[in-house]
């Protein structure tokens, strides 16, 4: 279907951008990834991969040159922990991330541009509880996200409005709720939650002690969607006439201890929760997919269980290989 056509994904040295390149190069598309980094764990698929600064406007206008249509995912950001760390340095560069990349885009004539944005822009009232209502889309407003994460990602919402309205450029805005798979930031501040339950799991499962620590009592609520319906979900909207935000997620509402415990089944150990304090975000999330169920006709179907079995796997051996790295030459030989 998409044969010849040429798009830009920025953000593909990431985890959804990484996955989007290779979804879209097996659908015919012709594939540029922009990033300031390769693709960690896997070679991009990429017909084209550009080192590029996307805060930079002479940058964007480069990687935007000659593409029909922008999937721009580039955003500096991380779990709950990076979020609630370092605002300033998020609203900074993601702002200077999306008005450049987007004004790039209308100039050099790029037909479609879709915007990653995020569960974060929903106001902190609605998600108080644990055993919160989900989300709908006409939830954002009036506005209060709980981190300049959230409101960046807001007035990205808002330039892609303005742009479809001033200059007839087609936008597309989604709302991804955790999304979480193979190939994604397991270790060093950034990963998510899935990711990081997967790691201290492998960890606690292969070093025999079967104890993790969680962040908080673990009764906060979030939804989990698996990366191969985030990237299938990510075309079919492309692909709509939908311009208005659309949320993109799972809509099964489970707590972090349950999240621990689908993970410790996929790991086939018991574990024991240690609850220390940390940074946990809302107390309770979830989507309402109604709309995107009415707007696709097509939710994501991929269960929890499955989506962690497969990353649990994935993160196992990330961690083993670590660990083997880590040991001293000598502990490594035999005998
Ligand atoms: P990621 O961190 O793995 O990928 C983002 C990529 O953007 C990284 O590879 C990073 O190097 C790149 N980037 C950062 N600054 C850049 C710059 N100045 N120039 C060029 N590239 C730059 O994150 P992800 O999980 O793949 O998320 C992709 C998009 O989806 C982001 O916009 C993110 O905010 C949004 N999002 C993701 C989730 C999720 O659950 N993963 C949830 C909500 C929103």
């Amino acid at each position: 279907m998409g044969a010849h056509k040429s798009v830009l994904v920025t953000g593909a040295g990431g985890f959804i951008g990484h996955h989007l390149v290779t979804y879209l190069k097996k659908k015919g598309y012709r594939v540029r990834g922009v990033d300031i980094k390769y693709p960690e764990f896997s070679a991009t698929d990429a017909d084209e991969f550009y080192l590029l600064d996307l805060r930079v406007p002479g940058n964007c206008l480069e990687a935007t040159a000659g593409v029909d249509e922008v999937y721009a995912l580039a955003a500096d950001m991380g779990g709950m922990g990076y979020i609630s760390a370092h605002h300033a340095e998020i609203l900074y560069n993601n702002s200077l991330i999306d008005l450049n990349t987007i004004e790039s885009a209308r100039v050099n004539g790029a037909r479609r541009f879709l915007y990653a944005s995020s569960a974060c822009i929903y106001p902190l009232h609605l998600q108080g509880e644990a055993d919160a209502p989900p989300l709908s889309e006409d939830d954002a407003y009036p506005a209060f996200p709980q981190d300049a994460y959230g409101w960046e990602k807001l007035m990205g919402e808002r330039l892609c409005m303005h742009y479809r309205e001033d200059y007839s450029l087609e936008t597309r805005v989604v709302r991804f709720h955790n999304i979480f798979g193979e190939l994604g930031t397991w270790e060093g501040g950034r990963e998510k939650v899935p990711a990081a339950v997967c790691r201290k799991i492998a960890a606690a499962k292969l070093s025999g002690t079967n104890e993790i620590e969680i962040w908080g009592d673990g009764k906060q609520t979030r939804s989990f969607c698996h990366i191969d319906d985030c990237v299938e979900g990510l075309y079919r909207l492309m692909r709509s006439d939908h311009f208005e935000p659309i949320n993109l997620g799972q809509d099964r509402m489970v707590s972090i201890n349950e999240l621990a415990d689908l993970v410790a089944a996929a790991a086939g150990i018991s574990i024991i929760k240690r609850h220390v304090d940390g940074p946990q975000g809302v107390r309770g999330r979830n989507s309402d997919n109604s709309r995107l169920k009415a707007v696709l006709g097509w939710e994501p179907s991929i269960s929890l269980e499955e989506g962690l079995r497969v990353t649990y796997a994935w993160v196992e051996d990330q961690v083993r290989e670590s660990l083997k790295r880590s040991l001293p030459s000598s502990a490594t030989t035999s005998n």
